[in-house]
Order: C-alpha cells, then sequence, then structure tokens
C-alpha cells in the first residue's frame, strides 16, 4: 500500500489551499484506483489514448485533468470529460478546444503554459507572447473556453534560487494579466505548478494546484 502511504505523506506536506493533482502517467489502473480509493479525485494525464483509456473503466466522478502537450487533432477525444487542460500553448489550440468544447455542448476550463524554464524543450508562451496574445483579444470569441490561470515548469536543476525566480516570475506575471485582463473575473485564480522535486517550493510561491507523480506512484517505466 506504498500509495496510500505516499499520498497521506504529500497532503500532510501541502498547503490547505492547495490542490493536488496525482500525476498517473504510464501507471496502470490498479495504481489510479489504489489512490482514488484514498480519496484522490483528481488525476493528471498527458497522453490522449492513455487518458481516453482510464477514463472509460475508473469511476466517474474522478476529475481529469490535461497536462501534456496536446495536438489540436486530438482534442476531441477528451472534450467530453475533460475538466481542465493545463496545456494552452497556442491559439490554434485554444480555438479547437472551444471548437469540440461547444459541439459536446461544455465550456471548458484551460490554463496558459507559461516557458519560464531554460530547456528549450519546454513548452508555453513566454511572458511577453501571452501578454501579446491576449492584447489581440482572438480569444475573447471563445464562449466555450474558460481561461482559469497559468501552468509552468522550472528548471530541472538542483538550484533552489533559480527554481525560486521562475516561480515568481509566474506569479508575478499571472497578478499583471488578472489586473490587466481578468479583473472582472474572479475565476482567473489558479497556478499550476510544482512537481515531485519542486512542489514545496512552488507552494510557498504562488502555485494553488501541484502535479505530483513520482512521489506518488513511485518511477515510471516508459513502454512505449
Ligand atoms: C510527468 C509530469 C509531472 C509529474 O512529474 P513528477 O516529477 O513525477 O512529479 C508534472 N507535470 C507535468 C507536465 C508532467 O508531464
Amino acid at each position: 500500500m506504498m500509495i496510500a502511504e505516499n499520498l497521506q505523506k504529500i497532503r500532510a506536506t501541502l498547503k490547505p489551499d492547495v490542490r493536488l493533482v496525482a500525476v498517473s502517467k504510464y501507471h496502470p489502473v490498479e495504481a489510479l484506483q489504489e489512490a482514488y480509493d484514498t480519496g484522490q479525485r483528481i488525476f493528471g494525464e498527458n497522453h490522449v489514448q492513455e487518458l481516453v483509456a482510464k477514463e472509460e473503466v475508473l469511476p466517474k466522478d474522478i476529475e481529469w485533468h490535461f497536462i501534456g502537450h496536446l495536438q489540436t487533432n486530438k482534442v476531441k477525444y477528451i472534450a467530453r470529460f475533460v475538466s481542465l487542460i493545463h496545456s494552452v500553448d497556442s491559439v490554434k489550440l485554444l480555438k479547437e478546444i472551444n471548437k469540440q468544447a461547444e459541439k459536446c455542448g461544455r465550456t471548458i476550463d484551460v490554463l496558459l503554459q507559461i516557458h519560464v524554464a531554460q530547456e528549450e524543450t519546454k513548452f508555453g508562451f513566454t511572458p511577453e507572447e501571452v501578454v501579446q496574445m491576449l492584447a489581440e483579444e482572438e480569444w475573447k470569441t471563445c464562449s466555450h473556453v474558460r481561461i482559469v490561470g497559468l501552468m509552468a515548469m522550472a528548471t530541472n536543476t538542483d538550484n533552489e534560487v533559480q527554481i525560486t525566480d521562475e516561480f515568481e516570475t509566474v506569479r508575478q506575471l499571472s497578478d499583471t494579466l488578472k489586473g490587466r485582463f481578468f479583473a472582472d473575473e474572479p475565476s482567473f485564480k489558479e497556478i499550476s505548478m510544482g512537481m515531485s522535486g519542486d512542489y514545496l517550493i512552488a507552494q510557498e510561491h504562488g502555485s494553488t494546484m501541484v502535479r505530483i507523480g513520482s512521489q506518488i506512484f513511485g518511477e515510471r517505466i516508459y513502454t512505449k
């Protein structure tokens, strides 16, 4: 019952207003069920096919979050049930989510992914790009999408000063965007940041939602 113990330990370290997304990618449904049985209801996945397969067999009151890079042609498979998409990194993707949400008669909550890490490979808008995108106002035509905040990943490093700087950049950007574009929208309040290695830092610097995988489920075995 390591999963239950791990969850208990993590929950004991989380601030009361920080939500826990259990990142279950590559782990079998039995592992998710074990977490579910301890009361965990929010699960994060980053592959569409895997998410769809798990959603089919697991309890219906799970809140599924999509946390990985999302291709526009795959939005249609998850639009029916996804609770939050963390990883919107283009207007094109936003418009496709809007289209598919409308088809399902839903409004889908999303986060804008912000690129603050040093790694070249991380997706997302730079702070300048996100301001420009919001200023252009095309997003406002997407009435079936609700932008509820920002998501970011810090650089994978042991340098806590750098990680802290990156999280603070996101927090300040969130304040700026709130004042400039979302002043009348109290739902714009989420900041998804912090993973197994850095969530304790993240929650001290504005995170409202941490995404934790390996500390709950153990190391992932990549078979794909
Ligand atoms: C895999 C993943 C996580 C969880 O990473 P851990 O280090 O295992 O906690 C969080 N966020 C995203 C976007 C991920 O892809």
